[in-house]
């Protein structure tokens, strides 16, 4: 990989217990960094954790409850010296045409998708002041782009993502550079907690295709982060080659 570092540093991970976040903490790990796996399955960040070894912690956690967070971030201080670099990545999609009102769904997307990125970097921003350079990589999607119907509430988090974003770029440069990443179609566990009976069929069928893998998005990340100081790449939409 070309994303090798000279300097290991701290890397604070959200739902990192599969698809992209799983293969963001091993592609960081293979970097040479510390990482920080959090999530709620405690079971498969501790696996994952010990198959890393060295440089690898799990710590569980739910990025809608403040406490648990604060709790990681204080035992990130505690054992590590603090995190120079937060993947604001755990998500969930819960699809369904709006008329279907499947309101809690709605309120867990927002809770967990924008909420839970808000909260773990306020956390995490003392931290990432602290540090001599930091990063903040908010996973948003394609449809933080393009709203679909049938997508709303998803599209409100991931457009609510983009806008908090930029805001935070600009606030915090230079110090900390701030990267927003807008996969397409990946094939991970995400479609598969949709409920709604028709949208559930179409979005399996959508995802058995899928040809871009949570490893091709970590390498992407894995390559931001690398990049030297001087350069911040600020936001990178990518489909598969397929993708309308
Ligand atoms: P996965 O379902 O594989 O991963 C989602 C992760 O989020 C899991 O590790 C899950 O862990 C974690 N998570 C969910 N709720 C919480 C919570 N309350 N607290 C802490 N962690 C939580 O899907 P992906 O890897 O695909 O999703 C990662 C991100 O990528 C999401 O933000 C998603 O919106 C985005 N994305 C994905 C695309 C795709 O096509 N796959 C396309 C565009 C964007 P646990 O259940 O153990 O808590």
């Amino acid at each position: 990989m070309t994303t090798e570092t000279a300097t290991p540093r701290v890397a604070v991970i959200t739902g990192a217990s599969s698809g992209i976040g799983e293969a963001t903490a091993r592609a960081l790990h293979a970097a040479g960094h510390i990482v920080v796996l959090l999530a709620r399955r405690a079971d498969r960040i501790n696996t994952i954790a010990t198959e890393l070894g060295d440089r690898a912690i799990a710590i569980p956690a739910d990025v809608t409850d403040r406490d648990s967070i604060t709790a990681a971030a204080e035992r990130v201080l505690a054992e590590l010296g603090g995190a120079d670099i937060l993947i604001n990545n755990a998500g969930i999609m819960l699809l369904g045409p709006f008329s279907a009102e499947q309101r809690d769904d709605y309120r867990q997307m927002i809770e967990v998708n924008l909420m839970g990125a808000i909260t773990t970097a306020e956390v995490f921003l003392p931290q990432l002041r602290a540090a001599d350079a930091g990063d903040i990589i908010n996973i948003s999607s394609v449809a933080g782009r393009t709203a679909r119907a049938g997508n709303g509430v998803y599209a409100a988090t991931k457009w609510g993502i983009n806008g908090w974003s930029e805001s935070l770029r600009q606030e915090l440069l230079p110090q900390i550079r701030v990267t927003l990443i807008e996969p397409g179609v990946v094939d991970t566990e995400l479609p598969h907690h949709t409920t709604h009976g028709q949208t559930k069929t179409a979005i399996n069928d959508l995802y058995a295709k899928a040809t871009v893998t949570a490893d091709d998005i970590a390498e992407v990340i894995a390559f931001t982060l690398a990049r030297p100081r001087h350069l911040a790449i600020n936001e990178i939409l990518l489909r598969p080659a397929d993708q309308a």
